[in-house]
Order: structure tokens, then sequence, then C-alpha cells
């Protein structure tokens, strides 16, 4: 099995782009739970893995995002969870082979944990912890906690991976132009629980951010954080054209963005939404060509 740490040893690496968007591209509307998508389309989730590992990402990560236990239980599905996040973990397998890194994907709950929300601490850990298992049990090498917005969920989120999977954990945050999250955690905070927590890598991805600003944050995060920094932003900052988001970012400039997020002290670059495995071909051409 590849191991994280050991590759990021010898170069940055290249992680994947958009799953959300991608999956729409090739879907059109596929409904409100992405997470199904495991179970009712295997081979288009199965396919995407594929190109973004012939793009020539080292990491890939598994349709599981929205598939904690209680975010699955808003759309009823709350009793699939863990079968749908090992299907999603052995699909990025089959899709990408056995050279890649498998990242399991996980997202929030939606819930807020108390005292702003309803949630005690421990059952976000617990639900964390169960998708985590599931996740490794399908054959992921670490485990991506992304999109984060709370830190006490990203906490709870890499407190329960840690426990249930003898796997590495990453963290990412979702941040604004202001270089805070919408909660608003900033990247010394977010590094520094992070760090304590045991995450093995921290950084952040999607956003609204534009390239220009993704790169000053990696620098504010390479400033700070002792572990490797994760730089996965949205091909640009989302413009609202006709009721639908668009990301303008082209392959070419998100190729020469990676090359200075690695010069600036990012470890693992990638893509978020409206990113494509052509942005990720370009990025892989812009660090290894
Ligand atoms: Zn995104």
């Amino acid at each position: 099995m590849p191991d994280l740490l050991a590759r990021l040893s010898d170069r940055p690496l290249v992680a994947d782009g958009a799953t959300g968007t991608e999956l729409q591209k090739r879907l059109g509307n596929p409904g409100e739970c992405y997470e199904a998508l495991n179970q009712t389309h295997p081979d288009v989730v199965r396919d995407l893995a594929a190109a973004y590992a012939a793009a020539g990402s080292d990491i890939i990560t598994t349709n599981s995002f929205g598939g904690s236990r209680l975010k699955l239980a808003r759309v009823g599905l709350g009793s699939q969870a863990r079968a749908l996040s090992i299907t999603a973990a052995r699909l990025a397998r089959e899709g990408a082979g056995s050279d890649v890194l498998i990242a399991g994907s996980m997202g929030s709950t939606g819930r807020l944990i108390e005292p702003l929300g309803d949630l005690s601490e421990e059952e976000a850990v617990e639900c964390f912890s169960e998708q985590a298992a599931a996740l490794a049990e399908g054959g992921a090498d670490l485990i991506l906690v992304e999109t984060m917005m709370s830190l006490e969920e990203a906490l709870a989120a890499v407190r329960g991976a840690r426990q249930a999977a003898d796997i590495p954990v990453a963290c990412t945050f979702a941040f604004v132009m202001s270089h805070r999250t919408m909660f608003g955690v900033g990247v010394e905070d977010a590094v520094r629980s992070l760090e304590q927590a045991g995450a093995a890598a921290v950084g952040f991805n999607c956003g609204e951010l534009t390239l220009e600003s993704a790169l000053t944050l990696v620098e504010e995060f390479a400033a700070v954080a002792s572990v490797p920094v994760i730089a996965q932003p949205n091909a640009g900052l989302p413009e609202l054209v006709a009721g639908e988001t668009v990301f303008r970012e082209t392959p070419e400039s998100m190729g020469e963005y990676a090359r200075r997020f690695v010069a600036a002290g990012a470890a693992i670059v990638g893509g978020c939404c409206g990113s494509t495995p052509e942005h990720i071909r370009s990025m892989v051409k812009a660090l290894r060509p």
C-alpha cells in the first residue's frame, strides 16, 4: 500500500480536481445525493477516478463527501452510510488503479455542534469515526476531511477518523477572500488546532478565492504549519451567471499557479469545484515537465 508521507518526501503530489461538478457534467442533474451514485451509477464514479488517474493525479478522492450518517439521514439514506462509503473507496480504487493514493473524503454533517447547534461533540466524533472506518475498510490510504468551515467540526472529524483508522488524516478548510472561513476561522487557529489533533497535512480547498488570493493563503499556511500544506482551490472565484455558478480559470492558469503554490510551500496541490481532468493534467505538466 503506498504511503502518503513516504511519497511526499520524494516530491510534491498532485491530487485530483472536482468530484461534484464533474459528476454533474456527466449525469446532467445527478439529484440531491451524490453518494447514492456509488450504487446507482458506479461506472460513472469509477470512470471519473480513472480520468484523474490518467491525468496524472497521485491522490484520488472518493465520492463520499456528504456520506456521513447524519448528512445522509437528511435524504433518508442514513442506514446506507457504511455501505456507501465502503463502495466509494472501492470504486475509486477500481477506477484509479493500485499505484495512486485513495483519499477518503469526509465533509460536513450539515449539523452544528453545541453550543451553536444541537449536535454533541461526542455524537459528531462517533459519526465521523463510523465513516472513516468504512472508507478504510473500502481501501482508502488516507482520510481527507475537507471543505470545513467550523473548527469544532473539523476537530471532531479528525479525532473520529484517527480513532477509527490507522491511516493518515488530512484536513482542509474552505476560505473566502478575507482568508477566514464563513465561520470566522483563521489560518493560524486552524493549523495549530489540527496539528494538535494529529492531522498529517493541513490546508484549504474549495471556498471563494481568486488564484492570486489562494497563493497568499499558501504562504500563510506554510509560515505556520509544520506538517505538509494542501492547496486545492476551485478553478477561480465562483461567478453567478444566469443562475448558474461558473468557474473561469483555465487548465493553463491552474498549471501556472500549481508551480507557484509549490514554490510558496504547498506539498499537495489540486483543484476543487470547476476543475477538471484537463486542469489536473496541466498542473502535473507544470510540476513535472
Ligand atoms: Zn469545491
